[in-house]
């Protein structure tokens, strides 16, 4: 295994070790192609899917390590002070960040509690604390690191800040016409934490990170630029990015099982796409939240709450809550079919779309989560007892399972079997060796 030499220095920062460029085996079309050595700045791109390959940012530790601890020191604040306050006809309800999931505990929603809690402050929390720490371990050898890096590319796609954002500026619209909304200083310090939540994630670098936490392990056989990693018995480690070779059931770096294609995946993604097809329906039947105003409850399901923001004239918002409650699970659950579908055909084709439109629904499919937060929100902040309460209905932990298991669905489907072969063997290609590099703006 080849080592590297690092060193400091006069600004505090860590040099980029000497590295000459490497091999790196696409995770979506499975093309080996030699990727340069990057500049600041500069983003590779599979030349044969457009999958981001790498990238790097200047200061690589200094300037995550800022953001993840202002994110965090954001998060204890918005835990602090007051965050909403709603004054409706005479008298004032206050409500805290973390209201959002205790209030859920005292109505009897334990479930759907926990996982407002786990979206909105721990996998956050934990995600910013795992960049500060493992940035500083590029400096000290801090031990566990390979642990904490593979939970948090694991735990990622879960934390749902942006999606809390969006689900409150929604909950100001619905709550206008009933009520003063006065936002406390606990909300403008969320508003600074999701920002730098999502800085911190867009200047870390997956395979650098790993690069310094343990060094890329060469596989031992001749490698060729420009086939696929399947026709040279070579797979990719699903955590590292690392290259591993077929007799090896592990990754020789982070220890990961690295399977060449996953498991049973069109079985297992069809099972999980159906099991959400089915629970989408009571999703929709049963109300999704549950009002009481001067002891009368009112009832509303997913659809008839656009159909009323539409009537209020609060078209945006009504276009917002169609897209995420019904447009992406719908879209979601179908284009997870169709590429099953697709896998199963003899001659898989536009290969290059097909990987396009799966990372695109699965990069979007959590934003369906948006109307669970919005009950989250108005069961924390409409409590006026007789006058008006909200509670959650049983639609709301229904719903949550259908996004949280088409999530699932869209981890178990392994895009790389669109350009296998129908016998299953990976086919060589003949496509530009070399991946592109660009300039990030
Ligand atoms: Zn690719
Ligand atoms: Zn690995």
């Amino acid at each position: 295994m080849a080592s590297k030499h690092y060193h400091l220095t006069a600004q505090g920062e860590l040099e980029q070790p000497d590295v000459e460029g490497e091999l790196v085996l696409c995770r979506y079309c499975d093309l080996l192609q030699h990727l340069p050595e990057l500049q600041p700045g500069e983003e590779a791109h599979c030349s044969q899917c457009g999958h981001l390959l790498d990238s790097r940012h200047p200061q690589p530790v200094i300037r995550p390590v800022l953001f993840a601890s202002s994110a965090l020191f954001m998060l204890v604040l918005a835990n602090l002070f007051p965050f909403i306050s709603m004054h409706a006809a005479g008298s004032q309800q206050q409500m805290s960040f973390l209201d959002t999931s205790s209030v859920l505990f005292a109505v009897h929603h334990p479930a759907l509690a926990v996982l407002v809690w786990l979206f909105i402050q721990a996998i956050p929390a934990f995600c910013m604390t795992a960049v500060i720490y493992l940035k500083l371990g590029m400096i000290w050898p801090l031990p566990a690191r390979m642990w904490v890096a593979r939970v948090l590319f694991m735990l990622k796609p879960w934390s749902m800040v942006d999606i809390f954002l969006i689900g409150l500026l929604v909950s100001f619209v619905k709550l206008a016409s009933h009520g003063d909304l006065a936002l406390g200083l606990s909300f403008w310090a969320f508003c600074l934490f999701c920002l730098l939540h999502l800085r911190t994630f867009q200047v870390i670098d997956r395979r650098e990170m790993w690069s310094r936490i343990s060094p890329n392990p060469k596989p031992m056989l001749q490698a060729q630029p420009g086939c696929t990693g399947f026709s040279q018995h070579l797979k990719v480690c699903a955590c590292c990015t690392a290259l591993v070779p077929f007799n090896l059931s592990h990754c020789s770096r982070c220890g990961d099982r690295v399977h060449r294609r996953i498991p049973a995946s069109i079985q297992k993604t069809l099972a999980l796409t159906t099991t959400a097809a089915i629970l989408y329906l009571p999703a929709n039947i049963y109300p999704i939240m549950v009002t009481v105003s001067m002891g009368q409850e009112t009832q509303s399901t997913i659809l008839s709450g656009i159909r009323l923001l539409w009537q209020d004239g609060a078209y945006p918002v009504a276009v917002i809550i169609a897209l995420a409650s019904v447009v992406i699970p719908v879209l979601k659950i179908l284009v997870l079919y169709g590429l099953c579908y697709l896998v199963m055909q003899p001659q898989s084709y536009r290969q290059r779309l097909s990987t396009w439109v799966f990372r695109w629904v699965d990069w979007i499919g959590r934003w369906s989560m948006v109307d669970v937060l919005v009950v989250a929100i108005l069961a924390a902040l409409v409590r006026f007892d007789l006058l008006m309460s909200v509670y959650p209905g049983p639609a709301a932990v229904t719903f949550a399972a259908v996004v949280i298991i088409t999530m699932l669905a869209a981890l178990s489907f392994d895009p790389r079997l669109l350009w296998d072969s129908p016998t299953g063997q990976a086919p060589a290609t003949t496509e530009q060796p070399n991946s592109m590099t660009e300039h990030t703006s």
